[in-house]
């Protein structure tokens, strides 16, 4: 029997359009003979829609955005498991493909956990908890993991003690200092300070983001970062690094001007790769992670290492740079798709 897989995109956050091309670059991948496929597609609005069942894979993104005559699941979006003609639809697994707010902060795994759908990748306290810049920076000072000196706090304490907050950033860290909201992705409200008058400045833009900021030292480093997949006994791929030409790996080197240059696997002595890999893992472990996590480090001359973040819906396009770490590990992109889907359901059995 196909198993039947709903592929939830779009969403109401900034990685809006780059889910719905992973959406695509997916259903070039599933072997139609094995599974049907699904769309259920969320506008920038938040709305949900629900399309067809695709008879092949979607070769433009417009096939994938549906206009007004589909299904439009208003204020109930459970509809999304009845069909036209009021059958239900039994969903084998969900496959998120979500960026950021709404997507991957746990909240649309809250609701799949209501529902009882398997669902690809992680679980609802791994994903707020990698959503959270402080918390999982809490989280990884418990593993033992070496990190960048940080602070931080909310805006309320801003609007109240402006002064001791900037005072304490400039005694507990050393210039320059990054400053980013503590619940966004995609370098999005991130700015890099050299002065008080500039870390004032950084900290109003990130306070339009998000109402808790975090405030860290800067480093000079190589980024590298490596994949992790599986459940309890997770697997780590080879390191790659970025090369953002820009002054840092900003939204737009991210996504539009292609500046950015990824090298796999990253150049790197064997005792540190191996010492990346138990920290990744170690990452993996401490957020109860499933599925998948993409850990983010950096690696300075003297090859020091700080992790600096893991992401629980890594970029998912074939020339992203997570499905590139596992084709470097010898794990294709359909194949890496159709893991992620046997994790998703093996996790969903386990918790029965
Ligand atoms: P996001 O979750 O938005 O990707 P990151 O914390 O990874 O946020 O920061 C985005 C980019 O900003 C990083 O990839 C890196 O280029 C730069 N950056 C962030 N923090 C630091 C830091 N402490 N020192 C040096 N560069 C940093
Ligand atoms: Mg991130
Ligand atoms: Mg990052």
């Amino acid at each position: 029997m196909k198993k039947r897989i709903g592929l939830l995109y779009g969403g109401k956050s900034a990685e809006h359009e780059v889910s719905l091309s992973t959406a695509c670059a997916v259903t070039g991948a599933l072997n139609f003979e094995e599974y049907e496929v699904y769309p259920i597609f969320i506008t920038l609005d938040g709305e949900w829609r629900c399309g067809e069942r695709l008879e092949k894979p979607a070769s433009t993104i417009e096939e994938l955005q549906f206009g007004d005559d589909a299904i439009i699941l208003e204020n109930n979006i459970t509809k999304f498991l009845v069909n036209e003609s009021g059958e239900a639809v039994k969903f084998d697994v969900i496959f998120p493909l979500l960026h950021g707010t709404n997507g991957e902060d746990g909240t649309v795994q809250g609701l799949l956990e209501v529902l009882n759908l398997p669902y690809v990748g992680n679980g609802v306290l791994a994903s707020s908890a990698g959503m959270d810049k402080v918390i999982m920076k809490q989280l990884f000072e418990i593993a033992g993991l070496p990190q960048v000196p940080y602070t931080y706090f909310i805006r309320s304490e801003w609007v109240k003690e402006q002064e001791a907050i900037l005072t304490r950033c400039e005694e507990k860290l050393a210039w320059p200092m990054f400053v980013k909201p503590a619940n966004l992705g995609s370098s999005v409200g991130i700015s890099k300070a050299t002065n008080r008058e500039e870390l004032k400045k950084a900290i109003e833009v990130a306070l339009q983001f998000d109402r808790k900021i975090i405030v860290e030292q800067g480093v000079v480093a190589r980024e590298i970062e490596l994949g992790v997949l599986g459940n309890d006994f997770p697997e780590v791929s080879v390191p790659g690094e970025i090369k953002p030409m820009t002054e840092f790996y900003d939204y737009d080197s991210k996504y539009k001007d292609g500046s950015t240059a990824l090298i796999i696997p990253a150049e790197l002595p064997t005792e540190v790769v191996a010492s990346l890999k138990e920290q990744a893992k170690r990452a993996f472990k401490i957020l109860d992670g499933s599925g998948l996590v993409r850990a983010d480090f950096f690696v300075t001359a003297d090859n020091d290492i700080y992790i600096n973040e893991v992401n629980t819906m890594p970029g998912f396009t074939p020339v992203s740079m997570y499905p590139l770490l596992w084709q470097h590990t010898d794990v294709s992109y359909p194949e890496l798709i159709n893991r992620l889907i046997a994790l998703a359901i093996e996790r969903h059995e386990e918790k029965q």
